[in-house]
């Protein structure tokens, strides 16, 4: 068995779908803060404001601006969530 044919291990496994929650649920994947605007970077999307490489392609549009009171409770209930 060549190394390209080896089963992905589950370490891996965990990175990718950790890396990935992190993505949909709006945080940063290095320090897993909560991304409060993606930047356009050549081709790569940035996070602000830790400025850690998420991925990429195409950054979402600046989202609305919200309310750090609000930010933070919505930082509380993903916290909550198993
Ligand atoms: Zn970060």
């Amino acid at each position: 068995m060549t190394e390209e044919q080896a089963p992905i291990s589950p370490e891996a496994t965990a990175a990718v779908k950790a890396y990935l929650e992190d993505i949909t649920t709006g945080k940063c994947p290095t320090c897993h803060q909560l991304v409060q605007e993606e930047k356009q970077v050549g081709r790569c999307v940035y996070a602000l404001p830790c400025w850690h490489r998420m991925y990429q392609g195409k950054a979402k549009p600046k989202p609305e601006k919200i309310h750090p009171y609000l930010l933070e409770q919505l930082e509380q209930e993903r916290r909550q969530e198993p």
